[in-house]
């Protein structure tokens, strides 16, 4: 959460039909669910390095290969070039690369700990190539509440009440259990469930803050279902007090419970609750141009004169902007100014004004404003709610469910 702007995911919201069949019915616990998290995605075909290293030997793999390759190195740099992986090895005392016959290299650490890059996972590290598409994925499969502990630290703090450790573990189990279902469900399935960034939930590897198990072993298997069907349990960092119900660019009939009718002000306290950026002309109207999206509007513009929001929706998202220049006027889309303005607009509930040299930006909520608003939870926690009831108040009319078996 410490960044969370999922206002990439909010863009393409949508919801495939087969994602709300019914909750997972085959034969094993969740304890041996398996997530495949997107750490990295490059070009394959031009040289990338990628170092290993891990205190115990490790191993290689290939989907075909009969025994594992002992590495008996602390480190090793994988390199990828023209859709090859290769590995060093030493022949005749002189070292040369090895082509592997794969386009897919497992690498697992004797102990279940591998550094890749610097930073520690657990579970194994998978580097596939698809060819035709000059695409090297790096992947990291672990088990799922491993990875649950370790997204609670990059999604709340870990110095945060054990109530709210319990409210994320189970918004994120269920969030990341509807993304791997969604994949499965795909014609074409993608080698990965869910991406490490905001753009699904925030996973920064392993670490040791061991008090926050307990938020995953008391929340065990625990999910968020809504008739029997698992629950997008969308959440952000700040809902500002917007009602979701009242937003008119999202599907609700698939998912009710993000139509939140009640208004969340527990919030309030928060810094970012009310935010105010202001930014020179020069620059704004640079970073306008730099959006490829839009530069082809905004070149030959002139001198801006007066911005200002033109169209809202009832929940108060900017849904046009309007800029009046010296040689042209400009009809822009929130999206678009928002797309143009990364780290600088919070949220798309704005108001933007031209003082001077400058651009004004007044805005409140952090993130697209939907779910659960963390800071909101927080507080709540603070007020005595427990985690069961602060979920139900932020996706109202769900309920929880044990996902006692897995098809994943
Ligand atoms: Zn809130």
């Amino acid at each position: 959460m410490k960044v969370l702007f999922k206002l990439v995911f909010l863009l393409t919201f949508f919801f495939p039909n087969k994602v709300f069949s019914h909750v997972f019915m085959v034969k094993k616990q969740p304890r041996n669910v398996f997530v495949k998290v997107l750490l990295d995605q490059r070009n394959s075909k031009f040289l990338s390095k990628i170092r290993i290293e891990s205190e115990n030997p490790f191993y290689l793999e290939t989907p075909y290969s009969i025994r594992k390759m002992l590495i008996k190195n602390k480190k090793m740099d994988v390199k990828i070039e023209d859709n090859k992986l290769k590995i060093p090895i030493k022949k005749n005392n002189k070292n040369n690369l090895k082509i592997i016959n794969s386009n897919e290299l497992r690498i697992h650490a004797k102990d279940f700990s591998i550094k890749l890059n610097g930073t520690p996972y657990q579970g194994i590290i998978i580097l596939k190539i698809i060819p035709k598409e000059n695409k090297l994925f790096i992947i990291n499969k672990l088990q799922l509440d491993d990875y649950i502990y370790s997204v609670l630290v990059s999604e709340i703090y870990q110095t945060w009440p054990h109530e709210m450790q319990k409210v994320q573990a189970v918004v994120s189990r269920t969030y990341a259990i509807y993304h791997m279902k969604v994949n499965k469900n795909r014609k074409k399935r993608l080698p990965y469930d869910i991406k490490k960034s905001n753009f699904h939930q925030r996973y920064n590897g392993f670490h040791t803050y061991d008090h926050l198990k307990e938020a995953i072993e008391e929340t065990k298997g625990l999910i968020i279902t809504h008739n029997n069907k698992i629950a997008l349990a969308m959440f952000d960092a700040c809902c500002g007090s917007i009602i979701p119900a009242k937003m008119d660019n999202l599907d609700f009939k698939k998912a009710p419970y993000l139509a939140r009718k009640k208004s969340c002000k527990f919030c309030k306290n928060y810094s970012l609750y009310k935010w105010k950026r202001i930014i020179s002309i020069d620059e704004f109207l640079k970073r306008l141009k730099e959006n490829i999206n839009i530069t082809s509007k905004i070149v030959g513009c002139g001198k801006l004169l007066r911005i200002f929001v033109t169209k809202k929706n009832a929940a108060g998202i900017v849904k046009q902007v309007k800029l009046i220049c010296s040689k042209k006027n400009i009809i822009l889309s929130g999206n678009q100014i928002w797309d143009s303005m990364k780290n600088k607009i919070l949220s798309l509930n704005f108001s933007i004004n031209k003082q001077g040299d400058k651009i004004v930006i007044n805005g409140k909520g952090f993130g697209h404003q939907i779910g659960l608003c963390q800071r909101g939870a927080r507080e709540l926690v603070n007020r005595g709610w427990d985690f069961k009831n602060i979920i139900n108040f932020y996706y109202p009319g769900t309920n929880f469910s044990k996902l006692q078996y897995a098809e994943v």
